[in-house]
């Protein structure tokens, strides 16, 4: 069986042709051109703008022209991964989706179901002569996946209705009703270099084994950071008199670090002491973390004699602000259980060449002055320490209203057309939604998708009855857009 022959046909029919079109983050030009034709092809209006975003308007079905308006949204870029064996040009090979018992799936590559699933969904909306709805502006964002640039750059006016239903998220079952906005705060310490003192032994202690993580969704699983473990364990050694030469722990700004290492020397006579110390100190830390990180290692090991250590002053500034520094779930929020609201992530502590050591933070909140207040916290600490604090430009987030108009149509619509009422979500992460609101603050906004798994990876793929549903609920809610009034 081939895709396009699944039901509803349309819908399925958009989809493989979406797979044959390359599109890579970045890189949409044929993506849009594919967009644009189809608009021609199908008498639609259409508009491109500087940021790569497209959008084609469609006129409301005879007799429903009272309706609200209604921005049906989908990004046209994919994360290109392959396995590494799998031959593939992803700007220029069509991908190799085949179905697999209810799964659609790619021979070696991502999907691109996120968000192909979604842009077809929409194109055949726009394509179709029987389905009931009112005033449709079909907005095709670029580059959501590698920094929302499509999204950043879209024009006051470029769409004008007052609803928006995102195509984008991967859960059948589950409607979304906000995400958090973020902003990385970074802090740099400059410290001097010092000659090594005689009778030195130099160590390094590698925290290693910890799970890590995405920064925003599983910022509330109480996993271990391994900047927060690895500083504990130095500051416990303070006494000893023991000098830093590089701590490097963490990698990227989105995830909770895994891994730290520091490089020290101390004083001959004090390695005994220090050794008791660590060890002591590394059980009582694996204990409390013996559930969520069974795989934590803590290891220290002679190194060969650095060429300096750094000034004592910097060294001991910066120790204390990353003990000082928050790390995890400042606050939950108080109109939907169980989700984060604010959070902060010690994401990674750096040496550079030119005597400066690097701490990235990231802050993240479903409030934009809640976002703000971390961010000021976390500056604060260091500026208390002597270091320079700067910033990122951030995203706003989307502040879940429960009391939502489009929410309550599209969870009654899910209830008549799907026999059962959805689950009401938000994610405590960004969603190119948090900046529609930025540009349009009227919006009113939901999110819904038929199930993806594996996203991002060569595994992605895409769940058929899911799929189905996804379509029957998106028409029903389309019907079911009350009047302009
Ligand atoms: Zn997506």
């Amino acid at each position: 069986m081939r895709l396009s022959e699944l039901e509803p046909l349309e819908m399925w029919g958009y989809f493989e042709e979406i797979t044959k079109i390359p599109r890579p983050s970045k890189h949409e030009e044929l993506m849009i051109r594919y967009l644009l034709d189809f608009a021609a092809k199908h008498k639609l209006e259409a508009e491109r703008d500087k940021a790569g975003n497209v959008v084609i308007r469609k006129p409301a079905s005879k007799g429903l022209e009272k309706m609200k308006s209604v921005i049906l949204q989908g990004h046209s870029d994919m994360v290109c991964e392959k396995n590494s064996d799998k031959i593939h040009d992803f700007e220029k090979d069509p991908i190799d989706a085949y179905i697999d018992g209810e799964w659609i799936k790619a021979r070696g590559t991502t999907l691109g179901a996120d968000d192909g699933i979604g842009v077809a969904a929409a194109l055949a909306v726009l394509a179709s002569k029987t389905i009931a709805h009112g005033p449709i502006e079909a907005l095709f964002t670029s580059d959501e996946e590698t920094g929302m640039t499509g999204a950043f750059g879209l024009k006051e006016g470029f769409v004008k209705s007052k609803i928006l239903i995102n195509l984008d998220s991967e859960d059948d079952g589950e409607l979304f009703i906000g995400c958090a906005g973020g902003i990385d705060t970074q802090a740099t310490f400059k410290f001097s270099k010092r000659k090594i003192s005689r009778h030195s032994k130099a160590f390094i202690v590698a925290v290693t084994g910890l799970k890590g993580g995405h920064s925003g969704d599983e910022i509330d699983k109480g996993l271990g950071n391994s900047n927060k473990i690895l500083t504990r364990l130095l500051l416990n050694i303070n006494d000893l008199k023991f000098r830093l030469n590089d701590f490097n722990g963490g990698n990227l700004r989105n995830a909770i670090p895994r891994e730290a290492f520091a490089k020290f020397t101390i004083p001959s006579e004090n390695v005994e002491k220090m050794n008791t110390k660590i060890a002591e100190l590394s059980q009582l830390i694996k204990a409390e973390l013996s559930v969520k990180e069974p795989e934590l290692k803590i290891e220290i090991h002679a190194a060969d004699l650095p060429e300096f250590i750094i000034d004592r002053r910097t060294q001991n500034r910066l120790l204390q602000a990353l003990n000082a520094c928050p790390h995890g779930v400042l606050q939950m929020s108080p109109d939907m259980p169980g989700l984060v609201e604010t959070s902060t992530n010690l994401a990674s502590v750096k040496f550079t060449e030119k005597n400066k050591i690097v701490v990235a933070t990231s802050q993240r909140s479903a409030i934009e002055s809640a976002k703000w207040s971390m961010a000021y916290t976390v500056q604060s600490v260091f500026e208390l320490a002597g270091a320079k604090v700067k910033r990122g430009e951030g995203y706003p987030g989307w502040k879940p209203n429960v009391n939502s108009e489009i929410l309550n149509i599209t969870n009654q619509a899910h209830i008549r057309v799907l026999e059962f009422e959805p689950k009401i979500r938000a994610i405590h992460a960004g969603l190119e939604c948090g900046l529609f609101l930025e540009k349009y603050p009227y919006l009113d906004m939901i999110s819904f998708g038929p199930t993806i798994k594996g996203a991002h990876s060569p595994d992605e793929r895409l769940n058929i009855p899911a799929t189905q549903r996804f379509w029957t609920l998106l028409v029903e809610v389309l019907k079911n857009i009350p009047e302009e009034k």
